[in-house]
């Protein structure tokens, strides 16, 4: 299912390349730029949708390799800010230099997705803010928006797969299997993704990553 859902997206993608080379007016490359962020769109929830349906059969793979913390944070920190430029993202101090063992392409996915979602849920407000502290035993990559916010009850349900809090989901598009993958992918590296939040104040999710790297399963 996954070759015939992605095939033809990947073909429509190479037609608008292929187009937005053309001489364009530019009322048509708006057009253009409308529907490439809709494919874009389109594309990742069939790779949400996929990666449930990988997460529920047991069959998502991890690529567990030593990596540089830092470079990933940097990573899905520069590549949201180049999506969005709504809000600021802010390092809050210094990212120790440290090197973990994991799926990096995993845990970016996860780090990208808490950031969208600090973007999404907190309209009219300014940053974002990224926070990454060196613990004992782990590292905890904390990421702060100033956003709606999330009740105690909501808070133990938005790990759910497709739950999303009732309040906001007609105004806010998604369909709740981010933080579901992300923790899936989080605990798969014996760490824990959490959130500490107020209703109208903000939210902070948090990552914590064990620093040794025993015990990983691939
Ligand atoms: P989606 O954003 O597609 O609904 P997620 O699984 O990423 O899916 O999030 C599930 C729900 O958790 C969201 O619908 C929203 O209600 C809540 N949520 C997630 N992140 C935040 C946040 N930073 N602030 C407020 N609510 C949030």
């Amino acid at each position: 299912a996954s070759h015939e859902l992605k095939t033809p997206l990947t073909s429509i993608k190479a037609y608008m390349q292929l187009l937005e080379r053309a001489d364009l007016k530019q009322v048509e490359r708006n057009l253009v730029t409308k529907a490439n962020s809709n494919i874009n769109k389109l594309n990742n929830l069939i790779g949400d949708l996929l990666d449930v349906t990988k997460l529920q059969s047991g069959q998502l793979r991890l690529n567990i390799a030593p990596f540089e913390l830092k470079k990933m944070i940097m990573e899905s920190v520069e590549n949201v800010q180049h999506m969005y430029n709504s809000h600021e993202l802010k390092i809050v101090g210094e990212i120790p230099d440290l090197t973990i063992e994991g799926d990096i392409l995993r845990l970016e996915q996860a780090m990208n997705n808490l950031l969208l979602n600090a973007i999404k849920y907190s309209p009219g407000t300014a940053s974002v803010y990224i926070n990454v502290k060196l613990l004992q035993h782990e590292v905890r990559i904390a990421v702060t928006d100033k956003g709606i916010g999330i009740s105690k009850e909501n808070q133990e349900r938005i790990f759910g797969r497709f739950y999303r809090a009732k309040e906001l989901s007609p105004v806010i598009s998604g369909l709740g299997m981010g933080l579901f993958i992300s923790q899936e992918i989080i605990n798969r590296h014996h760490g824990k993704l959490g959130v500490e939040s107020e209703p109208g104040k903000g939210s902070t999710f948090y990552i914590l990553l064990p620093l040794s790297s025993s015990g990983h399963k691939s």
